[in-house]
């Protein structure tokens, strides 16, 4: 074991998140460190390197905006970059500020425990082979990411599989060549959604197992034009400043009427002209769709229409119809899914009509069957929000878990920290808009409300911070009361902990992004109402 190393701040995570979060700490003069799994940098970018990935944001908005040389040096070539793109462009931040030296890499964070004498957190890593190391500091902020911890369901045989496994969130650094392969996909997330189309064109066959059939939404990805980025960067604090301004900090041009107060013929035309254009702003149609079930149905009734009429055979189109509510879970942006089956080599399973049931040697059994297989791919998603953060293992006053105090759902105040968990902060943590947004713009403002904090800490002359239970009490009773307006609730989410078993259903995130940003700002305002400054 190594001697223990002292910092002002300890950062785990070197995606987004963690590399703005270093970049602002030493400018404010921080001996800071962070702690990284991987090899690299790119939290997220770095493990999804699954065919097809690629963000379902903008570039031009799914990109920092905290420099102002950077967003105009930095030239996106698609509308939705690939995830290679997205992690040179990581990589290049890291350079360009200087970052790397300060980043601690194949660090594994296994405990992170806090020592209420000192006001200190002391913090183990392990490296690749295990080898424990511990550091300390006054300060612990996790970056880790609020989908990073891959749920991997335990389908009896999976052991015993003779060819290759795979996870979307996991992804092999080396080449995975489909070529002649059979092929399965387990799971229809936005992950599969992504990765199915690309894997079907070099598999020999693909089976998709599908648990519940998702709404996808075409991308109309296009490579960008230099005229089309100067266009764009010619007064980018103004289109920052306007993607702010609206409920997800992207734009998606809301319509400010309601699906229920137009005609039918206006309602098709508005569905067809954001169906046509692509992407996640087909959610922006109507300006109650995630508020009014029948509204919602109007917008779930016209994608089931599209699926039926771009899937040859009908009884995989009724397969792939989904019956929940639309945006309840994460809608799914496609280039091809639902023409992809379509081809010959593609054939889809409904395992609630036919289910798993086991995985052999040689594939996977269904109705006694073996389906035959040389690779199998789980898309089967993240323990989304807190799964990261249990692993962490933080022990907080008198040696209080995380996991003991989450048990029934998370609890944080504002979504960046914690009662009996002093000096310990969370960048997009539950109870923050976080996956309701664009991430990037998110993490920036989490990132300079912490700075905030830490900064006004440091000029009342205290170093120990923590949230005030009542403060966290209403905070989560406002999260939940918000959620419990939404259709949110409504279907088995990742946003709710149900697609993990035994995780508790509670509504993660907090559901209004600007009204969420001004509540920070009288927070700031009224000198970080709900958190104790002492020591
Ligand atoms: P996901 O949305 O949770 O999808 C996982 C899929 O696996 C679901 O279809 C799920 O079915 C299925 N599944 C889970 N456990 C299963 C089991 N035991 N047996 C069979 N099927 C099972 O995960 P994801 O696709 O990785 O996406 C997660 C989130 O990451 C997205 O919602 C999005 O926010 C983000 N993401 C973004 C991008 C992008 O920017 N383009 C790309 C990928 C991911 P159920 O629905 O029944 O649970």
């Amino acid at each position: 074991m190594n001697q223990a190393r002292h910092f002002d701040t300890i950062i785990v995570g070197a995606g987004f998140a963690g590399l703005y979060m270093l970049h602002r700490l030493r400018e404010m003069g921080h001996h800071a460190i962070v702690l990284e799994k991987g090899s690299g940098v790119g939290g997220t970018w770095y493990w999804n390197r699954y065919p097809g990935a690629r963000c379902d944001i903008a570039s031009m908005e799914y990109s920092y905006q905290f420099d102002h040389e950077l967003q105009q040096e930095w030239n996106w070539s698609e509308k939705y970059s690939p995830q290679p793109e997205i992690l040179r462009y990581a990589n290049h931040v890291a350079d360009r500020f200087d970052l790397r030296p300060y980043i601690q890499f194949d660090s594994t964070v296994v405990a992170a425990v806090f020592d209420d004498d000192t006001n200190q957190w002391s913090v183990t890593t392990e490296d690749k082979t295990g080898v424990p190391s511990i550091a300390s500091s006054t300060y612990l902020i996790s970056a880790t990411g609020c989908l990073s911890s891959p749920n991997k369901p335990q389908i009896k045989g999976t052991d015993q599989f003779g060819g290759r496994i795979y996870h979307t969130g996991e992804w092999p650094h080396e080449p995975v060549d489909f070529g002649n392969l059979n092929v399965a996909v387990i799971g229809t997330g936005s992950s599969a959604i992504q990765a199915i189309p690309v894997i079907a064109k070099q598999a020999a066959n693909l089976t998709v197992f599908q648990r519940t059939a998702n709404y996808a939404v075409p991308a109309r990805n296009s490579e960008l034009s230099v005229k089309q980025r100067n266009q764009i960067k010619a007064d980018y604090p103004a289109l920052r400043e306007k993607a702010a301004s609206t409920r997800n900090g992207h734009l998606t041009e809301p319509n400010s009427q309601s699906a229920m107060a137009v005609s039918e013929h206006e309602r098709m035309e508005q569905f067809e002209t954001r169906w046509s254009n692509g992407g996640l702003a087909f959610m922006g149609s109507f300006n109650d769709l995630t508020i009014n079930e029948a509204s919602n149905q109007t917008a779930a009734d016209f994608v089931r229409n599209k699926i039926r009429e771009t899937v040859d055979d009908p009884i995989t189109a009724q397969q792939l119809l989904p019956s929940t509510m639309i945006g309840c879970k994460r809608l799914c942006v496609d280039s091809g899914y639902y023409e992809t089956y379509n081809r010959p080599n593609v054939a889809l399973v409904d395992i609630n009509e036919t289910p798993i049931e086991s995985v052999e040697p040689n594939g996977i059994k269904i109705k006694g069957e073996v389906i035959e297989l040389d690779a199998i791919v789980f898309a089967t998603g993240y323990d989304a929000m807190t799964g990261s953060l249990i692993k962490l293992n933080v022990a907080g006053r008198n040696g209080v878990t995380l996991t003991e105090r989450w048990r029934a759902g998370p609890e944080t105040y504002m979504g960046i920290a914690m009662h009996e968990f002093p000096n310990f902060f969370t960048i997009t943590g539950p109870g923050s808009p976080s996956v309701l947004t664009n991430m990037l713009p998110t993490i920036e403002q989490h990132v300079n409300l912490l700075s905030k904090l830490l900064l006004h800490a440091k000029q009342i002359k205290k170093t120990r911070i923590e949230a005030k239970l009542d403060a966290q009490t209403a905070w989560v009773q406002h999260v939940n009361a918000i959620a419990s307006k939404t259709i949110y609730p409504g279907c088995n989410s990742w946003y709710l902990g149900a697609n993990v078993p035994g995780k508790p259903r509670v509504f993660m995130p907090y559901v209004g992004f600007p009204d969420y940003v001004k509540r920070c700002e009288e927070m700031v305002a009224a000198n970080f109402q709900g958190f104790e400054f002492t020591a």
